[in-house]
């Protein structure tokens, strides 16, 4: 069966010499062991980390020769183990690949929510709506009244994180890389505002756009963005450091913020998080997340392709932008 194994370190963006589609055959299953078929892949800006060799990392890099890791929604095929059963569906750190062999006890259950789509419930439910919820909620606490900003807002964190603030009540400004993209945080999903930072001049624009000061800021992007909005942060802020995307694809550590003197003299509390960290918590805010799709105050839009074989450029457009919503690749 085919699975993509990884080739060549990127020095900078990843391209086509990084993966190569290549076929294999899988060994007998042991003891505690599922075969799986892949259904469907998610594509996830972390991915790009794990191909590099940076000694600070949530979790081992990539060997070169190793098939391609990567979060997906998978069906039992055969299990060896008392755990699972054939035809069971479950979510798990898998393979880019057809099938694969996982170990029952690194695996969960996963079950779509009653007449939701099951690409829907698992694009929403499985990383993204808890990272949403756990830096939003959680972390940043936020209050009526208060304004959030949002970086990379119209992507599948960002999204969710910002309708996630409007029903908090707050006065919630989005950072997208098109007007089409800007449109669709105000006209569609609610946003108070929204700024497309390859146009504006970003703190003018935020100065604008946030007249009160911003009190939380849901980080997703890192680098000049984000010395913006530190300038504008009010007195007891919260910056939540959810990804800084605009980093991973350079070796070299990027000097910044400037403006980390804001941390002091504006008091503010900036935490980062790893989201898989707080599985265990996942299924209560699985519960919140579903309800608020079912009842239509959140949208969600997927970006789906069709087959294995668009695995490397879906995964690409994360760092360009090209992707409308979460990234799927469907087996
Ligand atoms: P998205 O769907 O948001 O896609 C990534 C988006 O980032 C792109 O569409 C693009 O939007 C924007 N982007 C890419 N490169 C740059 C750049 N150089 N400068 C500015 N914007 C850029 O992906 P995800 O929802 O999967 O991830 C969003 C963020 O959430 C990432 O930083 C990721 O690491 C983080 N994350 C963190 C987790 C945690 O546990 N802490 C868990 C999951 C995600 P645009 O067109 O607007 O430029």
């Amino acid at each position: 069966s085919q699975f993509w194994r990884f080739d060549n370190r990127p020095e900078a963006n990843i391209n086509d010499s990084t993966f190569s589609l290549q076929q294999r055959e899988l060994p007998p299953l042991e003891e505690g062991q599922l075969l799986v078929k892949n259904l469907i892949l998610s594509m996830d800006a972390t991915n790009r980390l794990w191909l590099g060799e940076r000694e600070e990392l949530y979790m081992e890099p990539i060997s070169l020769g190793d098939s391609m890791r990567g979060f997906g929604l998978c069906q039992i095929v055969k299990s060896n183990s008392r755990l699972y059963q054939e035809g069971q569906l479950v979510s798990s750190l898998t393979e880019w690949a057809e099938y694969s062999i996982l170990d029952a006890n690194a695996v969960q259950a996963f079950v779509a929510p009653k007449d939701m789509p099951l690409d829907l419930a698992f694009g929403v439910m499985s990383i993204a709506g808890p990272t949403a919820y756990h830096g939003l909620l959680n972390i940043a606490h936020p209050r009526p009244g208060e304004t959030v900003v949002v970086t990379a807002a119209s992507g599948a964190v960002g999204c969710l994180a910002g309708q996630i603030a409007k029903l908090s009540r707050c006065h919630v400004v989005g950072t997208a890389g098109s007007d089409a993209k800007c449109r669709y945080l105000v006209e569609e999903l609610g946003f108070d505002a929204a700024i497309n930072y390859r146009d504006a001049n970003i703190e003018d624009a935020l100065r604008q756009a946030c007249p009160n000061g911003i009190d939380i800021q849901f980080e997703n992007v890192g680098g000049s963005i984000l010395d913006s909005c530190l300038k504008l942060m009010n007195n007891n802020g919260r910056v939540v450091i959810c990804g800084l995307i605009s980093m991973y694809n350079s070796a070299q550590n990027v000097p910044g913020p400037y403006m980390f003197h804001n941390s002091i003299m504006k008091r503010l509390k900036i935490e980062g998080f790893v989201i898989l960290d707080h599985a265990a918590e996942f299924p209560a805010m699985q519960r919140y997340l579903a309800q608020w799709i079912q009842d239509g105050s959140i949208k969600f839009k997927l970006h789906s392709h069709q087959g294995i074989e668009h695995a490397s450029t879906a995964l690409q457009s994360l760092y360009t932008g090209e992707n409308n919503g979460k990234v799927l690749v469907k087996l």
